[in-house]
């Protein structure tokens, strides 16, 4: 069998943190090898989240581990605050980011792409790693250069710190690569209630709702003359997002460069 790809999770005991952990246990390809927490040090991961995690344990510093592990691949799902300087740290010792904690710039991602090469390793950054959610927002860039009257709705559960998500952004940089800048609506529309019509990307509109109940959900609905279009999609559960962390940790060994979503892997 073919050397096994050293994974370190970051955010290991979070809600995407322990489903990856989960995953890379269940993939012959992968080795889990080393889990980096806020708090929890020197404690099993088996016993913290029920899983058959061998004698791996949790520890707060991610440089020890990252180089003690021997680690190729570092997955993070953190929080926007922390994440950046896990990403620093990865690539200064030469293992690839895969990185599902949303919040960064373009110029950040542009750093990270020149710091990678730099390296001689791959990184990826995934605002989505659900397929249907990939797809969703490959139809939205189609369908707006027919129909340019274009907002979105995206739904999140409400522990998530950044809005609009990651995924909004994501498709609202694609449909303006594919639709002239224009203003929507009424020129003189004003707000009652301030932030009513949500943010503003070009002339785009978006809305985030945040509500218990809700794992990650978009809506791309666009408007023409007589007619409506939505494009919708809903990750059920943290589940739908594994297959693309998996193919990334993979993926993320033949390459150099930060690639800036999981589209570019797969098409
Ligand atoms: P979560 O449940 O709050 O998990 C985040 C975890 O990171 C927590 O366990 C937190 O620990 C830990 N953490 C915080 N600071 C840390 C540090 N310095 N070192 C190590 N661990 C640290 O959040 P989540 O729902 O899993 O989401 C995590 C991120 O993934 C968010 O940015 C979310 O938007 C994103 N996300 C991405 C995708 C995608 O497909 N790309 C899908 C879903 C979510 P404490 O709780 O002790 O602070």
């Amino acid at each position: 069998m073919a050397e096994q790809i050293r994974v370190v999770v970051v955010g290991a005991k979070g809600r995407m943190g322990r489903e990856t952990v989960k995953a890379i246990i269940n993939d012959e390809a992968l080795a889990f090898v080393g889990a980096v927490d806020r708090t929890l040090d020197g404690v099993p991961v088996s016993q913290v989240l029920g899983l058959d995690a061998g004698e791996v344990q949790f520890s707060t510093d991610l440089e020890k581990t990252l180089l003690e592990t021997q680690a190729d691949v570092m997955v993070d799902f953190t929080t926007p605050a922390v994440m950046k300087g896990n990403i620093d740290k990865a690539i200064a010792l030469g293992v690839r980011p895969v990185v599902g904690t949303t919040g960064m710039t373009p110029e950040e991602i542009a750093a990270w792409d020149a710091a990678c090469k730099e390296r001689g390793i791959g990184g990826l950054i995934a605002p989505n790693f659900a397929i249907g959610a990939i797809l969703m927002m490959r139809f939205a860039a189609e369908a707006a250069k027919f129909l340019p009257h274009v907002e979105i709705i995206e739904m999140h559960h409400d522990q998530k710190l950044d809005a609009p998500s990651g995924t909004a952004i994501k498709t609202l940089e694609l449909i303006a690569q594919e639709r002239e800048k224009m203003g929507q609506g009424h020129p003189n529309e004003h707000e009652t209630i301030a932030g009513s019509r949500g943010g503003d990307y070009e002339g785009m509109r978006v809305h985030s709702v945040r509500l218990p109940g809700y794992v990650a959900h978009q809506q791309v609905i666009f408007g023409g003359l007589g007619q409506t279009l939505t494009i919708r999609h809903d990750s059920i559960n943290r589940e739908s997002f594994m297959p693309g962390v998996v193919l990334s940790c993979k993926e993320v060994m033949k390459y150099e460069g930060m690639v800036y979503g999981l589209e570019n892997l797969l098409f």
